[in-house]
């Protein structure tokens, strides 16, 4: 009888719990994130939307987003401040996604300041020979990595030097 009457408390309790939908909870407006790497942090702050390189294609993430853990490729990362959009090149690694929150743990990454555009220039001619040169023990796979590196840090280097 006394377990009885206590089970019957704990379902009038949990009844009168307020139930949160989800239609209730307000969206965030903005994305709190961050990049690091095994080295150093590149960027803490608020955003309006991130995209990036996930192993399955480039990801466009808004305020609200649903929760997911994804493998970062090689590419670039973009980040929206108002009208100011700001690249990142970065080379693997892992996003972790929350609604409010998006945190992207690079293996490599480079601010678009710290490109070397010859470097990179340099890199994709040289990838680019490789691949040209037939050369029977050439590691294929590697070399590809290396000129979608070299391309990736070109696109935004260019970027930001005006170069086409
Ligand atoms: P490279 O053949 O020129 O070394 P890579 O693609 O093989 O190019 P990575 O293995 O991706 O180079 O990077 C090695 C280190 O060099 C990393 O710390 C990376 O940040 C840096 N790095 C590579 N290329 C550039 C570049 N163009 N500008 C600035 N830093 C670069």
């Amino acid at each position: 009888m006394t377990d009885d009457g206590r089970v019957h408390r704990v379902l009038i309790y949990r009844a009168n719990l307020p139930v949160r939908r989800t239609e209730d909870m307000a969206l965030p407006d903005k994305i709190h994130l961050v990049i690091v790497t095994p080295e150093r942090q590149l960027f803490d702050g608020l955003v309006d939307r991130v995209t990036v390189p996930s192993s399955q294609g480039y990801l466009g993430i808004l305020p609200g987003h649903a929760p997911l853990l994804a493998e970062l490729g090689i590419g670039n990362i973009s980040y929206q401040i108002g009208d100011r959009t700001e690249f990142v090149f970065c080379s693997w690694g892992f996003a972790e996604v929350l609604p409010d929150r998006v945190v992207l743990l690079a293996q490599d990454a480079e601010a678009a300041s710290e490109i070397d555009l010859n470097r990179a220039e340099q890199a994709k001619s040289r990838a680019e020979k490789r691949l040209a040169s037939k050369d029977p023990g050439l590691d294929f796979a590697r070399t590809e990595l290396a000129l979608l590196r070299a391309i990736s840090r070109l696109e935004i280097a260019r970027k930001r030097s005006g170069k086409r």
